[in-house]
């Protein structure tokens, strides 16, 4: 995409945006001066799936942005997850939660984190299913070095975008149900959902980060995503 009309879609979306909603720009595949182009009119936080090609992007770009992971974290890319991330969007095990604990301890860091529900399940590979998300957060509410603030859910991404809508509400319904239960040093203050085709119908529904990649930078021409 032309790096001028990527200026002009991250205009576009953001002052489309009722305030308190955070734009994350899922930049995977995107080239440098993609990002560079988005950054230069006002995207704040970027998202990556993979932390090799987070990491390859940092060298560029820094501190500018706040780094978020919003791809599957694998256990064994914590340690260096941990150093680069500034929130991780989709923890969805103990394990993993432990994993973050002990790595951000040993940095002194205390990492936001969100739990990634599987709203639907058939639908989704990745996420706890919300009968199952109050255990998980009650167990990992205790670590020191990780803070749940919130949930995120892929919801489909394709189609039409009023099929994503109960995809929203169950995790929204999820959402608001953690709320009220008052875990100690849970907060639920963020709900990240809606991608392209379907961030209008999230931020109807509640979501308060968005996470958009195709109608800010283009087509993906990689396949590997
Ligand atoms: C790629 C991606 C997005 C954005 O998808 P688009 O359809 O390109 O806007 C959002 N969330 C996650 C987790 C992604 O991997």
């Amino acid at each position: 995409m032309q790096l001028n009309s990527i200026n002009e879609s991250v205009i576009e979306i953001r002052n489309s945006l009722p305030a308190g909603v955070l734009l994350v720009a899922a930049a995977k595949t995107r080239l440098p001066e993609e990002v560079q182009a988005a950054i230069v009119v006002g995207i704040k936080i970027l998202g990556y799936n993979y932390l090799q090609e987070a990491e390859q992007m940092y060298q560029i770009v820094g501190d500018k942005v706040q780094w978020h992971m919003i791809g599957h974290l694998q256990r064994n890319k914590v340690k260096k997850a941990v150093d680069l991330f500034d929130m991780i969007e989709t923890i969805d095990s103990v394990k993993l939660a432990e994993e973050v604990n002990k790595r951000c301890a040993a940095i002194n860091k205390i990492m936001p984190v969100l739990i990634e529900i599987n709203s639907g399940k058939e639908l989704n590979k990745t996420g706890v299913v919300p009968e199952d998300v109050d255990e998980l957060i009650v167990q990992i509410s205790s670590f020191a070095n990780i803070r749940v603030q919130g949930l995120m859910t892929m919801g489909p991404g394709f189609g039409n975008p009023e099929d994503a809508r109960p995809y929203f509400k169950t995790t929204k319904l999820t959402f608001d149900r953690l709320s009220k239960a008052g875990i100690p040093n849970v907060e639920m203050r963020y709900l990240s959902m809606g991608m392209s085709n379907s961030y209008m119908i999230a931020i109807e529904e509640g979501a308060n980060i968005i996470r958009v990649g195709t109608k800010l930078f283009g087509e993906r021409s990689c396949k590997r995503y």
